[in-house]
């Protein structure tokens, strides 16, 4: 599925202001997490069954110290590796929307923690989280109430930069496109995150590895082509499992 909608998501305007994690966290009805001062702008730690939405901060020492701020959240792969495992293990725990492309995860669909550790690991992105004694994983939803009643997802919604844009796939992918164009005289390293294969497409000025060790898919192409000829189309069931 190439059409649908994806998110375009700007590095070089973001200020790592964390409004849209705490947006997230607010729509999505997510418990708050203890906090701790790590000596990390990035906080919490990590993605987690009850954060989905994390930016992620790394400081690069230098002659000049530079700071790389990353919105890190579930990408919703055009072929998703995380469904494709799920559905050997237990039909309709993983779903994509036919539509808009979403990848959701049934919360009523119980996993086993070693079905659960399968997941993750197909995971290129490292997202999927698991709350230990329920079954249940958790991650991004796309805010699929939102987005299936015509609203922006709420991250996009709260960001005051303009780094966060939501939309028509193929027009995602000509702003991205557009913007790097636009950034490579200043940023010679700038690039956009596997926009072949994901809906959450990220400019990165700089070497991936430097925001993230998962800003950028390794094997992806390689998934894809296994994907492509298992993928299977399976229509959500609720709007959104999560809330209400
Ligand atoms: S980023 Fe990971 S969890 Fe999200 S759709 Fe892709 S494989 Fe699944
Ligand atoms: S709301 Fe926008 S500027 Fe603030 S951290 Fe998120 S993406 Fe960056």
């Amino acid at each position: 599925m190439t059409e649908g909608k994806s998110f375009f998501i700007d590095t070089t305007k973001c200020t790592a202001c964390r409004g849209c994690q705490m947006a997230c966290k607010q729509w999505n009805q997510r418990a708050t997490e203890k906090t701790v001062n790590r000596g990390s702008h990035q906080n919490p730690p990590d993605l987690s069954f009850n954060t989905w939405k994390l930016v992620r901060f790394s400081e690069i020492p230098g002659d000049k110290v530079a700071w790389y701020f990353f919105p890190d959240q579930c990408r919703h792969c055009l072929t998703p590796p995380c469904k494709e495992v799920a559905d050997g293990k237990a039909k309709g725990a993983i779903a994509q929307d036919e539509k808009t492309g979403a990848v959701v995860f049934n919360p009523k669909v119980k996993m086993k923690p070693g079905d659960y550790k399968e997941i993750r690991e197909a995971c290129p992105y490292d997202i999927p989280r698991y709350l230990p004694g329920t079954g249940i994983m958790a991650k991004c939803t796309m805010c699929f109430d939102r987005i299936k009643e015509g609203m922006s997802p709420a991250c996009v919604k709260t960001c005051p930069t303009g780094a966060m844009s939501f939309g028509d796939r193929e027009e995602m992918l000509k702003k991205a496109n557009k913007r790097l164009g636009e950034v490579q005289g200043i940023y010679k390293e700038a690039m956009l995150a596997n926009p072949e294969d994901v809906r959450v497409i990220y400019l990165l000025a700089d070497d991936p590895k430097k925001y993230h060790k998962f800003a950028v898919a390794e094997n992806t192409i390689g998934i894809s082509r296994k994907m492509a000829l298992k993928r299977l189309f399976q229509p959500l069931r609720t709007l959104n499992p999560w809330v209400g």
